[in-house]
């Protein structure tokens, strides 16, 4: 494959019955789409040279087997997908993994922490969230980064970073406040048990108005905000830039001035391309008015995609916010390819892109299904000190416990037995 990546993007446009389907990107912008010029030697990576032997570079991400460049980003979609849930594609997520060290959740949509959890990073590692807005589909799955992450080894709180709105209550700080509150039950019962520490949310909430203002800078990383466009006051776009690399991570938009302005010349700009109205229609069984408004006014078409890049021509372009599958992506490529003809990715769950000074490579994450939370550096905290936290179940419910002694006692003093407890 070595010879492949001087001058040529790989990228795997689909996965049909499991045969990867390749496109070759050049840096003309050219796209030649054409199995031919796929040479067989690398369909399925570099070439095999023993039967005992190691096949090298099978064109896909293992979790947690290659180690990043100083100067190197790996970005994962976590989810591209829409509100409806979906097994194959979770709601908006978007990982990015930093040289040195950084990493930065970009939306939390619903069902997306399955992808995350996939990758078996520490929950230690997973505590910086950047919201571009409210809509369920990109914060639905804070719950389980709170929850599954303080069950599972975070040892301090998460933090969020995320816009105001028009009005206090249409804000981020509200939104995360009441969602504490909301799921008070789950947290008053964990405390008693774990420690509470994990348990909280800090939120740092910014003005949604402003533009291109640094919302976090720190270990030369910086994230700056710009406004969106998108069913109310209050959603926004984010660029990250990092060791002379800029990423735009795109939130729902209309085509606006701001993203123009400063995506420009982005090493990798993400933004969000719907399905065409004609689409919406036939599978999503919107009515035709539903999906043109749904579709181009505030959303952006294919089309309008094809015009955002065509202009600002980062070095790659993602597509993403649509079901990606064999019905649609042919629909959101052609109208994408009407206006612009550069290097594009139509995202799909689980696509992964390193991105250098010198290249831009996407790949697949190979992941299990049944992935555990794996150990980070560092020790949970210790549960509170017993009768320092109000224990949350009454005596009318301990009474209530049916005797198994007999059944689980012998179990049980082998366990202590092994573990030194009394
Ligand atoms: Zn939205
Ligand atoms: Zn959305």
């Amino acid at each position: 494959m070595e010879s492949l990546k001087k001058n040529a993007i790989l990228r795997v446009v689909s996965l049909l019955g499991g045969v990867a389907a390749l496109v070759f990107l050049m840096p003309s912008g050219l796209c030649l789409e054409n199995f031919t010029l796929v040479p067989a030697a690398h369909a399925a990576g570099g070439i095999v040279k023993s039967p005992t032997g190691e096949a090298p570079d099978r064109y896909v991400y293992y979790p947690g087997t290659e180690a990043l460049a100083k100067d190197e980003i790996r970005l994962i979609a976590c989810g591209t997908g829409l509100p409806a849930a979906r097994r194959s594609q979770a709601a908006t997520c978007f990982l990015a993994e930093l040289g040195n060290g950084d990493k930065f959740l970009f939306d939390i949509g619903t069902g997306s922490m399955v992808n995350v959890a996939a990758l078996m990073i520490p929950y230690d590692f997973l505590d910086k969230v950047f919201l571009t807005h409210l809509h369920t589909d990109h914060w639905g799955d804070l719950s389980t980064l709170w929850a599954g992450g303080w069950t599972a080894g975070r040892t301090g709180p998460l933090k969020i970073w995320g816009p105001s709105g028009a009005t206090p209550e249409m804000g981020t700080k509200y939104a995360v406040d009441h969602f504490l509150k909301a799921y008070n039950w789950d947290a008053q019962t964990r405390n008693f048990f774990l420690s509470p520490k994990p348990g909280e949310i800090s939120v740092i909430e910014f003005d949604y108005k402003a533009v291109n203002a640094v919302v976090y800078q720190e270990n030369g990383a910086t994230i700056r905000s710009l406004p969106a466009i998108h069913a109310g006051d209050g959603p926004v776009s984010f660029i990250l830039e990092y060791a002379g690399l800029k990423v735009v991570i795109g939130g729902d938009t209309f085509p606006n001035q701001w993203y123009i302005k400063y995506a420009t010349g982005a090493d990798v700009a993400i933004h969000e391309c719907f399905l065409p109205p004609s689409e919406l229609v036939q599978y999503y069984g919107q009515s035709p008015q539903q999906a043109l408004g749904v579709g181009t006014a505030i959303h952006t078409s294919p089309q309008a995609f094809g015009k955002v890049m065509s202009t600002i021509k980062p070095r790659h372009a993602i597509a993403y916010h649509f079901f990606n599958e064999e019905v649609t992506r042919y629909g959101v490529y052609d109208g994408v390819r009407q206006i612009y003809d550069g290097p594009l990715s139509l995202a799909a769950d689980n696509m992964v892109w390193n991105i250098t000074k010198d290249k831009i490579v996407e790949r697949m994450v190979i992941s299990p299904d049944e992935a555990w939370a794996v150990a980070g550096p560092n020790r949970p905290p210790k549960p509170p000190a017993r009768g320092s936290m109000p224990d949350p179940m009454t005596d009318f419910i301990k009474k209530g416990r049916w005797n198994v002694d007999d059944a689980q006692g012998p179990m049980i003093e082998k366990f202590k037995k092994e573990h030194g407890m009394k």
